[in-house]
């Protein structure tokens, strides 16, 4: 095998660099060169959400690291195979909330659509791993009985193009998709969910900028990044272009066991984020998903983290806390405890 070095993917095509990610766990050991005495048993958990993650993402992992805060975002575990009560296949109930195909309705005033069913990395502890994509992939058919349901809901003011990954659908398609939402009328904001400017910064082309920018729409970005090492300079020079081109960039994460339920990780990360232009929007707590049991955060540990960052980092890099509970009619904010007050 062929090691990449840092010249060969900088280089590369986003494209090229999507096709040529690491779906291969041997590859992933030799190229962080993790001691294979330690491999853990992962063909199950292969099996049901297959590994996924492009060398720029890889290359922010530490060598030889097992516990790489990073890595262990990607990597299967055979503990993911172990039913745990209360963790379900569509734990957000988006069947149910799905009126048109593609489309999420479920808070006033906002829809949420589908446009790509992949992304550029496969996250262990994401909600969507068993959704239905394939039923969600609408044809160009399909977009006019999405976009006429927007349409005719004067009282929906924001699109949000989701996925998947919105931004692993190629240009020419996003630009007609965002050319016909901006010409219903009532909509005001475009806003996009991405995890790319983390996973494949070089996505982020001039073109793609032109894309997502020239439009009469305002835009807003909300990038998903779970820890301070996602944030290398090719990251943050791909945010400094977004920002540029007066897309305004917030940031989620989830809260991960083992990857960020410390104060010191949640606070360095902020902080990262705001010298990299980003506001820090949410943190939720983990969606109940099977197969993701072992990243559970608890609603008292989150509250004590919460308690802990607030004392440390000005108002305005605080996320806020929330859950997201399939009944209710937004994100559901958890207040705190003042334990210790
Ligand atoms: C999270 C979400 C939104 C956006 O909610 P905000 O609180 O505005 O960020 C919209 N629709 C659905 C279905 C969602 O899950
Ligand atoms: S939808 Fe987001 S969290 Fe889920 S696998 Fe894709 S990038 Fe990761």
């Amino acid at each position: 095998m062929i090691p990449l070095n840092d010249t060969v993917w900088q280089t590369e095509s986003w494209q090229q660099q999507m096709r040529g990610m690491i779906r291969d766990p041997e590859q992933l050991f030799q190229r962080l060169q993790l001691d294979p005495s330690e491999q853990p048993d992962i063909a199950a958990a292969m099996r049901q959400f297959p590994l996924r993650v492009p060398e720029a993402f890889v290359a922010k992992m530490a060598i030889g690291d097992w516990r790489d805060p990073l890595l262990l975002q990607v990597l299967p575990l055979a503990k993911e195979s172990q039913e745990q009560p209360g963790f379900v296949n569509d734990p957000l109930d988006e069947i149910n909330a799905n009126p048109a195909p593609g489309l999420i309705h479920k808070y006033h005033g906002r829809v949420l659509l589908i446009t790509s069913p992949s992304c550029a990395i496969h996250c262990r502890y994401c909600f969507r791993r068993n959704f239905p994509y394939d039923d969600n992939n609408p044809s160009q058919r399909d977009w006019q009985k999405t976009l006429g349901y927007i349409q005719e809901r004067p009282d929906i003011s924001e699109v949000i193009l989701s996925g998947g990954d919105p931004l692993s659908a190629p240009d020419d398609y996003l630009e007609k998709l965002i050319h016909k939402i901006a010409a219903i009328p009532h909509v005001k904001t475009l806003r996009i969910h991405t995890r790319l400017p983390l996973v494949l910064p070089a996505r982020i082309t001039p073109e793609l900028t032109k894309v997502l920018s020239n439009h009469r729409l305002k835009t807003v970005m909300v990038i998903h990044c779970n820890h301070a090492n996602e944030i290398d300079t090719h990251t943050a020079d791909a945010l400094d272009t977004l920002q540029k081109a007066d897309i305004t960039l917030l940031n989620q994460s989830v809260l991960l066991k083992e990857i960020n339920d410390n104060v010191d990780t949640l606070v360095n990360l902020s902080e990262r984020l705001f010298d990299a232009k980003v506001i820090p929007y949410y943190l939720h707590l983990l969606d109940k998903v099977r197969g993701a049991a072992h990243f559970d955060v608890t609603e008292v540990e989150a509250q004590a983290l919460m308690e802990g960052i607030l004392t440390k980092l000005p108002g305005y890099l605080v996320p806020r806390l929330v859950l997201e509970d399939p009944k209710a009619s937004s994100k559901r904010p958890l207040a705190l405890q003042w334990i210790d007050a």
